[in-house]
């Protein structure tokens, strides 16, 4: 089957074709500038059969992007399909399912119009993708359209795990409560991260482990059997670690102190976690690990801080998961930094021999993933896991049309 994965975001539109059998990306692509006042729009094409075009286009809303992408898919030259019907199904990334979404679903008009009042949670994502998918809809009404939760995995929390010690009828009257997001991430390595343990002669059901996704957003998910206990995001994904631009876990009376002292306005708060901190706000040099490493190496000091933080942060975490479950069989490193980094994944791990938590040097500075990085005699194993987000989704979109139910 060939499947269409889309990630609408607020001004862009992230797309990949996939053949689900043999899990090829066949085209890929982004389109940028949606909506842009000022015009400028782009679409980033790349059949990976015949080659890559870049198309100048205003595109004044998703539907129109769509519209172009799929001109793109078809196009003679550089498309990977003869017609829009040869495609059989569409998975939407979506931002929140609240409680309600807990699986993969099959779309239908009061599933979006859910999607649409989850945007009370989702304010930035769920109202594009609740887009993409009414531009599909209206674009292939033949085609099963598919919602993938960044939210879903996370469902198996315990009430003491996800309930916010504020007043409860805030969590009845408005959902707050902690949800997380990368369940896709999480839930793709945490499969992957069983079936190498179970080669390793660890019970699969008994396993404890943590799952670290990190890239310009992060989050860390405590996962027990396959099942998550507890995850650093929260109502939003602004909660828990030091992420790009994001502040992650902070006291949150900050948050009305700054307010009268900057009389700033809800709005300026929400841009200030969310767009000016991190590893931004800290360095004042970029909210990209690798400049802000570059930096570091350099003897930027606000530089060096600032990955001092995000490591110190991670470890914080490490020690309160292995609590939590009563012990640890394995850590997972995942997403641009987790992936790519080997300095970060070495300050994380390092003195930490008392909890079984050994990394071996050699293999985390050559191996590439899917791999196991610590000592040999490490009680704990250290499994490095490039996460592929897009192909879950396809996977998860084929088992939602198809009626089957295997494991991703
Ligand atoms: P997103 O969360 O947007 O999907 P990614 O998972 O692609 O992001 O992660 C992006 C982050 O990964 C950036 O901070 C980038 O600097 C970092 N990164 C990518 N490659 C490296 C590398 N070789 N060393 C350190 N950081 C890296």
């Amino acid at each position: 089957m060939k499947i269409l994965v889309l990630n609408s975001g607020s001004s862009s539109l992230k797309y990949q074709l996939i053949d689900s059998e043999s899990e090829e990306v066949l085209a890929k692509g982004l389109a940028e500038r949606i909506g842009a006042a000022g015009g400028g729009g782009k679409i980033k094409h790349e059949c990976v059969a015949n080659g890559k075009a870049e198309l100048d286009v205003d595109m004044a809303d998703h539907a129109e992007a769509i519209d172009h992408v799929f001109a793109m898919l078809k196009d003679p030259e550089v498309g990977a399909v003869k017609s829009m019907d040869e495609i059989s199904a569409v998975g939407h990334r979506v931002l929140h399912g609240g409680e309600k979404f807990v699986q993969p679903t099959l779309v239908n008009e009061e599933v979006v119009r859910e999607v649409e009042k989850l945007s009370d949670l989702g304010p930035l994502h769920n109202p594009a993708n609740a887009k993409g998918i009414r531009a599909c809809m209206k674009l292939m009404p033949n085609v099963p359209q598919v919602a993938v939760f960044d939210t879903a995995f996370h469902a198996t929390m315990p009430d003491y795990a996800y309930t916010y010690a504020l007043p409860y009828k805030y969590y009845t009257d408005y959902g707050i409560r902690r949800y997380g997001f990368h369940g896709t991430s999480h839930r793709f390595v945490t499969s992957q991260a069983l079936k190498m343990l179970k080669s390793m002669n660890v019970d699969p059901a008994a396993s404890r482990i943590i799952t670290c996704h990190l890239g310009n957003g992060s989050s860390m998910a405590a996962v027990v059997g396959g099942k998550v206990m507890d995850t650093s995001m929260g109502v939003t994904p602004a909660e828990g670690l030091m992420m790009g631009t994001r502040c992650g876990d902070i006291d949150p009376a900050i948050l009305t102190y700054l307010g009268k002292k900057l009389n700033a306005t809800p709005e300026d708060l929400d841009d200030l976690i969310n767009k000016k901190s991190g590893l931004l706000g800290v360095s004042g040099v970029s909210s990209d690990m690798r400049d802000v490493e570059n930096s570091a190496n350099e003897g930027n000091k606000r530089s060096k801080l600032a990955l001092a933080i995000f490591c110190y942060r991670i470890r914080k975490y490490i020690g309160a998961y292995t609590a939590a479950m009563g012990g640890l069989d394995a850590i997972v490193f995942t997403g641009g930094i987790g992936e790519n980094s080997n300095t970060i994944r070495a300050r994380i791990c390092e003195d930490m021999d008392f909890f079984g938590i050994k990394i071996d040097a050699d293999k985390n500075n050559k191996l590439r993933g899917p791999a196991d990085i610590s000592e040999d005699g490490s009680k704990v194993r250290i499994l490095l896991i490039p996460t592929n987000e897009e192909r879950v989704i396809a996977r998860e979109t084929v088992q939602v049309v198809t009626g089957s139910n295997e494991s991703v």
